[in-house]
């Protein structure tokens, strides 16, 4: 055990040129020339503390096969930590966002448990590093491995993809539980401004949003007719699916294809084809609301036409840094139990398996392709990559006007944004108005992909990082 390293395949520079075109592509071949060249022998570490599941190891796939594909040597390692560590840092990252999380105390004996696994970590990783190598630390659970690194004489930059857009007492709580570790790097990245906290120095900030790869097994380009297939052999609609299993690319050798089926418990049977279908897809953790959604859903169900619901999570066991996933589910379960027969009978529950990522993400490809509406009813969002990936593939979305996706979503024209998440009357008329107009919402959709198109994808993100190695090097 110890850490993990996870592979990266480079992606070749003219990958998106298709996409972006001739122009755009020679600015990003020029950006990532000058940053190879800043950059020299030096490695760009990537440190997390998970290889699947959630839009940090989304991200980083996504970033670090560009990089890898100009000749930078960047490299990706997930930290080993114990269930009573990530329960820590899972109250962190709630308390982050503003909520108590599991309630738990952030004290000395918390501080000593953080760094008594980060130290096992730390002395791995500092074998590996070189003076003036790079490394970049994401979220809390890294953060406590910096001054080590820095002891070893890398440049090191904190990452942080989650945030509140007004402080409260709780986030206090978990900036005075992290500052210590990081009070005095040089740069520090956040998805928004506004989520870092008020101590630190301005020039050091750097604000950076992630992008998706359009390209990859989650992203890649998906008929009506392929999407209907592939989500009746998982079993997420009803119907027989041909003999022929789903085929979707990998990042590393031949084409993969979709075996497994989701788990339905037993929200089944699953909507016909021909319903639309009203899509959230998210980590199974209570700042999504995967309650709240199927709350607003089951009230408003005469407003919502003919529609389905379906609120998919990765299976539980998938995720090692979530803790709280199974909780989260099962409340969801009680919830849905307690529902009336009508809404029971258009809201189904998936958790899609995690045996093969790249699988797992041909089945949400598949459904964000095939549903008519997504939502992101978040309480709180650092960025919201499934916005993203939503917008790309042609769909409206209706979100919480919270963290990233007020960034991503332009209301009235990719989606509409929701001002307060626990207002479920409002949420249900946005997206019954979307159901009730396909064309209105093919209008939004079709916005959605230019937008992402023109912000968050790889050559973006790149002239960002760029920036930012600019500064720590020179
Ligand atoms: N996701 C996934 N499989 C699932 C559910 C979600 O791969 O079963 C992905 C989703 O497509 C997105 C990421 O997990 O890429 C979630 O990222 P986001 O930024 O939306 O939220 P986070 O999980 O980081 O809070």
């Amino acid at each position: 055990m110890g850490l993990q390293e996870v592979r990266i395949r480079p992606l070749a520079p003219s990958h998106l040129e298709s996409i972006i075109g001739p122009d755009r592509t020679e600015r990003f071949e020029a950006v990532a020339d000058a940053v190879s060249k800043l950059l020299a022998d030096r490695m760009v570490l990537n440190v997390n503390s998970t290889a699947t599941g959630g839009g940090v190891a989304e991200m980083l796939q996504t970033l670090l096969a560009s990089v890898c594909g100009f000749g930078i040597d960047a490299r990706w390692l997930v930290i080993e930590g114990s269930s009573g560590f990530f329960a820590i840092t899972k109250r962190i990252h709630n308390h982050l966002y503003g909520m108590p999380g599991d309630g738990g105390p952030l004290g000395r004996a918390e501080h000593e448990a953080y760094e008594a696994t980060l130290s096992a970590n730390a002395r791995q990783l500092v074998a590996l590093v070189r003076p003036g190598d790079i490394v970049l630390l994401h979220d809390p659970q890294t953060a406590g491995l910096a001054r080590s690194l820095r002891g070893a004489g890398a440049h090191v930059v904190w990452r942080c993809h989650v945030g509140l857009d007004t402080q409260n007492d709780r986030s206090r709580l978990a900036w005075d539980f992290l500052r210590p570790y990081i009070e005095d790097l040089p740069a520090f990245v956040f998805s928004c401004e506004q989520f870092a906290p008020p101590w630190l120095p301005h020039e050091s900030l750097f604000v950076i949003p992630p992008s998706i790869d359009p390209f990859s097994a989650k992203n890649e380009p998906m008929s009506i007719p392929d999407a209907v297939r592939v989500l009746q052999r998982v079993g997420l609609l009803s119907g027989d699916a041909d003999q022929s299993p789903g085929a979707f690319s990998r990042r590393d050798g031949p084409a993969g294809h979709v075996t497994h089926r989701v788990e339905l418990f037993d929200t089944g049977p699953p909507p016909p084809p021909d319903v639309p279908v009203v899509l959230q897809a998210s980590r199974w953790d209570v700042l999504k609301d995967m309650g709240g959604v199927m709350s607003g859903f089951a009230e408003h169900l005469t407003d919502m036409g003919s529609a389905h619901l379906v609120l998919a999570g990765p299976s539980v066991e998938g995720v090692a840094d979530d803790p709280e996933a199974a909780e989260v589910l099962a409340g969801c379960l009680a919830a849905w139990r307690d529902l009336p027969r009508a809404a029971q009978h258009r809201i189904h529950l998936a958790c899609l398996p995690m045996i093969d990522v790249e699988e797992n993400a041909a089945i949400l490809n598949a459904l964000q392709r095939h549903a008519k509406v997504v939502v992101q009813k978040s309480l709180a969002e650092g960025f919201g990559l499934t916005v993203a990936e939503a917008m790309w593939k042609g769909r409206p979305v209706v979100g919480s006007a919270v963290g990233g996706i007020v960034d991503q979503i332009v209301d009235g024209e990719t989606g509409s944004l929701l001002d307060d998440p626990s207002d479920l009357a409002t949420f249900a008329h946005l997206v019954a108005r979307l159901i009730a107009d396909p064309a209105e919402a093919e209008r939004m959709g079709r916005n959605g992909q230019r937008r992402v198109s023109e912000r968050f994808l790889g050559d973006r993100h790149l002239q960002h990082w760029a920036q930012l190695v600019a500064r720590q090097i020179h």
